[in-house]
Order: structure tokens, then sequence, then C-alpha cells
């Protein structure tokens, strides 16, 4: 199939085409014809499936066929809500480049950064706006933006937005905008939590689910290195030295080992910085930029850090640390292998972590091949220890403390999880009634 047999203006076809898209994605060739009828929109669609663009298009071409009726400034006529800065700017970017040859103005907000620009920016008129829920709401409170003209709501990885506790927040900006509108939601996984906004949020939805990238990641070579809980960081630095690696993305649990390990790898020439929730916004849009131009050889992210951040053709991603939830494990490989180039997602894992790794295979229906590297073999002496999930702390594009609560408990996306204590405590969520103590706690990024 081609593009332009989907329905769309020429010179959407002609940005689309400069960016190198020969063929729709799957998930494009279901959401263009379905977002041009004008109806709402459920879509199961991870990060690396083309969604950006499934909505993305449609939606540019459904504003240029109903142009507005008055001239002048624009108003804004849609809004994107994303869970995370680097996921909002992601998105602008995205429709800025299959825009380029539209007159429609785009903006992206979110917090960490100056009001001011952003309150002259809406000033000056915006037609497409991206935004986080918190800076949104920040400006409806100071009374700078205006949503009584929105046409077209997304709600992107609206699954993570809940697991981040914005829920409150999307309450209240669903209340601001108009009753007569285009409502689109995404999400990577279906919970009862999802279920119940799209029921209250959406009518008559199109439905589309694509397949999971867990089930098709054929381009992802994965592996699993049996190490030592402390020497982790020296397997790492030799993997990455002997290999000759660039563009490492290496996951760790916490922010504080997300530090440690950057700062360490630094240290021993291998040039990195880590990125989380704690991070400022200018260091954060610095460490994905110098990693993005290939400046910075390796970048230590958190789950929710990491999540959204899109780098085409990335070559390899570590899990220094397996991840808590097994689902985690495949949204962290999914940076990896993305339009079909080859990736690496390598996992060192020690003795604390063979229950988790356990999970992770039932989840994606293999066994990960395991290699010992030379030097590295695993004392069979070391016992098992719980896992520390260090201290909470705010999370990626959230508004801090306050929604630790709501993170703590309950898996609320449907993912199988697993206990991370090694006790075998092994259940599929879901039920949303399980007796959660901290151990099984989300680490926040
Ligand atoms: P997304 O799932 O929207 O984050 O997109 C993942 C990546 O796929 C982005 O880097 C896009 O630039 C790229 N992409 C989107 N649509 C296509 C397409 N039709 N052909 C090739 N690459 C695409």
């Amino acid at each position: 199939m081609s593009f332009d047999t989907l329905g769309l203006r020429a010179d959407i076809l002609r940005a689309v085409s400069e960016l190198g898209y020969t063929q729709p994605t799957p998930i494009q060739q279901q959401a263009i014809p379905a977002v041009l009828k004008g109806g709402d929109l459920l879509a199961g669609a991870q990060t690396g499936t083309g969604k950006t663009a499934g909505f993305t298009l449609p939606i540019l071409q459904r504003l240029m066929d109903n142009p507005r009726a008055t001239t002048g400034k624009p108003v804004i006529r849609v809004l994107v809500l994303t869970p995370t800065r680097e996921l909002a700017a992601q998105v602008e970017e995205s429709i800025t480049q299959y825009g380029k040859y539209l007159p429609l103005k785009s903006m992206v907000m979110f917090g960490g950064v100056g009001i001011n620009p952003q309150i002259d920016k809406l000033r000056r008129g915006v037609d497409i706006l991206v935004s986080t829920p918190g800076r949104l709401l920040d400006h409806v409170s100071q009374r700078t933006v205006d949503l009584s003209k929105v046409e077209i709501l997304v709600l992107d990885e609206a699954d993570r937005m809940l697991d981040m506790g914005f829920i409150r927040d999307i309450r209240k900006i669903l209340a601001l905008l108009p009753k007569q509108r285009q409502n689109l939601l995404f999400s990577a996984t279906f919970s009862n939590e999802i279920k119940a906004l799209a029921d209250g949020l959406l009518n008559k939805p199109a439905l589309i689910e694509v397949a999971r990238r867990n089930a098709t990641a054929d381009t992802v070579a994965q592996k699993v290195y049996p190490v030592d809980r402390e020497r982790k960081r020296e397997l790492l630095a030799k993997l990455i030295t002997d290999h000759n690696w660039y563009q490492v993305l290496v996951f760790t649990r916490t922010k504080h080992g997300a530090n440690r390990l950057a700062e360490q790898l630094d240290k021993q020439g291998i040039p990195s910085m880590a990125i989380h929730g704690n991070k400022s916004q200018g260091a954060r849009t610095k460490a994905l930029s110098e990693f993005k131009s290939g400046k910075l050889q390796v970048l230590v992210a958190t789950d929710i850090a990491a999540r959204g951040i899109d780098i085409n053709e990335l070559p390899h991603v570590v899990n220094f640390e397996l991840p808590n939830v097994a689902e985690d494990y495949v949204h962290r490989i999914g940076r990896t292998g993305r339009a079909g180039c080859e990736g690496e997602a390598v996992s060192l894992v020690c003795v604390d972590e063979l229950k988790l790794l356990a999970g992770i295979e039932r989840l994606i229906k293999r066994s990960l091949p395991k290699e010992i590297v030379p030097g590295f073999e695993v004392d069979p002496r070391i016992k098992p220890e719980p896992i520390q999930n260090g201290r909470n702390g705010s999370g990626g594009g959230g508004r801090g403390g306050q929604r630790q609560g709501q993170r703590q408990g309950q898996r609320r996306d449907g993912a199988v999880r697993v206990s991370a204590d090694g006790g075998g405590n092994r259940r599929s969520s879901g039920n949303g009634n399980g007796n959660n103590n901290g151990q099984r706690r989300r680490t926040p990024a």
C-alpha cells in the first residue's frame, strides 16, 4: 500500500516522502482513514509503530479541509496531551515536519522551563498545541490559554498518563473543552482504568490494535549476560569498549542508580549522562540532543524518563537492571530495532533478578539466550538479596510527590507483574485488589 491511496493532500504527501517514508505502517493504514472520517478512535499502539504520523497526518488534512470561519490570529483547534516532556517535544517536532508545507502553527508546552515565552507564543496564536497536562493547567489557571475552540483532542500514551497519576488533570482539562469534538486515544495497554476513561470520553470509537512489538520484535537480538551484582558496571564497560558500542541506552531502576552509573562510566572515559525526572529540563534536552547526535556514547535512563524517546535506528539497549514490571522490558527493547532496523538488547542479570527474568520470558513467550563473558563467571556462593528500589521522587513529566500515592500499589495497565523480592510472588495484575507492598512498587523515573 502506498501513502497516495489514503486520501491525503499533495502538500502533506510531499513532506512525508521527503522524510523517506514509502509505505504507511499498519497503524497508519488503519488510523489515517478512520481519523479522516471525523469519528473517535481508540488505538492500541506503542511508540515505534508510527502512531504519531498515524494521527498527525489526518489531523493536518482535516484542519486544511475545514478552515476556520474567521480569519486573523489562529486559535487552538487541536490539543495533544502527552505524559512526558520528551514525548511532547517529539510529537510537536513530527507535526512541524509533516506540516512543513501547510500554513498551520504548532507549539509545544511543558513544565520545567519558563512560562513567559509560552504565554507570548500562545498570544501570537496557535492551531495545534502539544502539552503535558501539568503545564497546560498552569496556563489555564493563569487564563493564558483558550481551549474553547478545540475541535480534536489526542491523548497520547494514555496508559502512561494514568500510570503517572495524571487522571485528575486530564479530567479537569476535558471539562474545559467544547462538548462537540473528535477524540483520539492512544494507549499501549488496555487496563480497566483505560477502558473506563475511553468509555466516558469516546463516542462509538473506531477500534484499532496493531501487533505488539514484543510479538514481532524479530529485528531485535536479545541476550542475557548472567553476572554478579557487584560486577555489572565492570562488565558493562567491557562490553561497550570491546564491541565499540555507540549510542547505548542503558536502563536502571532508580534515578540515583542512573546518576551513579553515568558518573562512573564517564570517569572511566566512556562519555555518559543520566536522564530522569529530577534533572532540569535544560539538562535533559542537552543529554538527549548530544546522544541523538552521537556525541554522547551512553545515556542512562529510568523507565519513565525514557518512555517515548524516539531515536531512529538506536543500535543498543542495555538493561543494567531488569525492570520490576515485565512489560517495561518490552517498552525498553522497543527503543531499538525500530522501523525495520537491526538492534540489540542485552540484559545484565544477577542472582537477585532471576525471578524477574523468568517473568519476562513468560511474557514474551521465549527463553532468552544466555552468554557468560569469560572472567565474569557467576559466583554460586552469592545469595539473592531483595531488590532496592530507591526512594520516591517526582515522575518524568509529573508534578512531583503528590502523585506518589497514586502510583504505588496495583499495576494499572494489565501487565504481568512480577514480585521484586525474589520470593516468587508472581501474579497477573488487573484484578486491582492485590495486597501491594513497597516491594511491588513501580519505581518512579
Ligand atoms: P512513532 O511510533 O510515531 O514514535 O514513530 C516511530 C518512528 O518511525 C519515527 O522515527 C518515525 O519517523 C518513523 N516512521 C513513522 N512512519 C513511518 C513510515 N511510514 N515509514 C518509515 N518510518 C516511519
